[in-house]
């Protein structure tokens, strides 16, 4: 179950998007994924520019029509991420966009959570908590009604465990945001942003000193700022690089040139993750298997990646260790 290709170990992602996982085969098999003719659904996502990418993203939420369709999803998901060695994931969820539809919160998760646990049953090795994270462009508000929604799963027993943003890094001010952030916090959940991706070095700092990110999704902004980089490393804040998307997205134009192993090198903690595995093509395993032939990489080096998602999980302690135990292979 642990094996794929040549990155045979256990992996842990940290930094993956639900609705990111849906690809042209999951939609082929989707019920409104049935009404899209295969060339058409290939045509939909061999993007090469960003409202491209926004163009299928939209379609495949909308895809998601019903309850049932999440817990197909969430199966299929778990399935692929357990057969490509995957033991630990967490989830980033949005659940604002799917309210705005009309869909019932409640229902939404605990459809995905049935998803998961189809695929448990029927022999997955997979263990999932979830971050909801906001759309940023939405503002304040909606950051406080996702943050709700967080600390109401979270206190009902659900693995919801931290709380975020993504969407248009440059779309609203994080001070807008901290209120919402303030509130997940004092709940006790932990705090995700997106930053560093589009904008600078200053996005990624106040994503730290603003919003109290334990940890950062993409952060490489930060590379460019030894001052920041010092900071970062200080309060052992982990970004959380996905390579393949910083390409899709033309934040870096090559492996080679993303910076990631600069930063980790200044003492910061660096994770890989795939972001959109169904939209960019791939998933954890191959991105390790990217990033293993572009920077020499060896299964050493691959298994610390891993060791420090283990420690940087949104978990308790304990569990936390738990996960280094399985990662580290000891
Ligand atoms: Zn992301």
């Amino acid at each position: 179950m642990n094996n794929s290709g040549k990155i045979a170990i256990p992996k842990i992602e940290l930094h993956v998007h639900f609705e990111g996982c849906i690809g042209p085969e999951l939609m082929a098999r989707m019920r409104a994924g049935e009404k899209i003719s295969r060339p058409e659904l290939d045509a939909l996502y061999s993007f090469d520019n960003f409202p491209g990418f926004l163009k299928a993203y939209a379609r495949v939420m909308a895809a998601l029509e019903q309850p049932g369709d999440f817990r197909e999803a969430a199966g299929f998901i778990a399935a692929r991420l357990a057969a490509r060695g995957v033991v630990y994931v967490e989830f980033t969820f949005t659940p604002l966009p799917h309210v705005r539809r009309g869909l019932e919160h409640g229902r939404v998760i605990e459809a995905v959570l049935a998803g998961l646990e189809d695929a448990r049953a029927a022999g997955a090795k997979l263990q999932a908590a979830f971050i909801y994270d906001t759309v940023r462009q939405w503002g304040g508000e909606a950051a406080e009604q996702s943050a709700r929604l967080a600390v109401a799963d979270m206190k009902a027993g659900l693995p919801v465990v931290g709380f975020g943003v993504g969407g248009d890094e440059l779309g609203c001010p994080a001070t807008e945001l901290q209120p919402a952030f303030e509130m997940a916090a004092a709940a006790g959940l932990k705090r995700y942003v997106h930053a560093g991706e589009v904008g600078g070095p200053q996005s990624v700092r106040e994503a730290v000193e603003i919003l109290g990110a334990s940890r950062i999704g993409h952060g490489i902004a930060a590379a460019g700022d030894p001052e920041l980089l010092a900071e970062l490393a200080r309060r052992g804040v982990c970004l959380d690089v996905c390579p393949t998307s910083n390409l899709f997205t033309r934040a870096v134009d090559s492996y080679e040139k993303n910076p990631w192993p600069a930063i980790a090198a200044a003492g910061v903690p660096v994770t890989i993750g795939s972001d959109d595995p169904g939209f960019f093509g791939a998933w954890l395993d191959e991105e390790l298997e990217r990033c293993a032939a572009a920077w020499q990489l060896d299964q050493a080096a691959l298994r610390g990646l891993m060791v420090t998602a283990a420690r940087h999980s949104f978990q308790p302690r304990e569990k936390r260790e738990e996960l280094e135990t399985i990662v580290a292979g000891i």
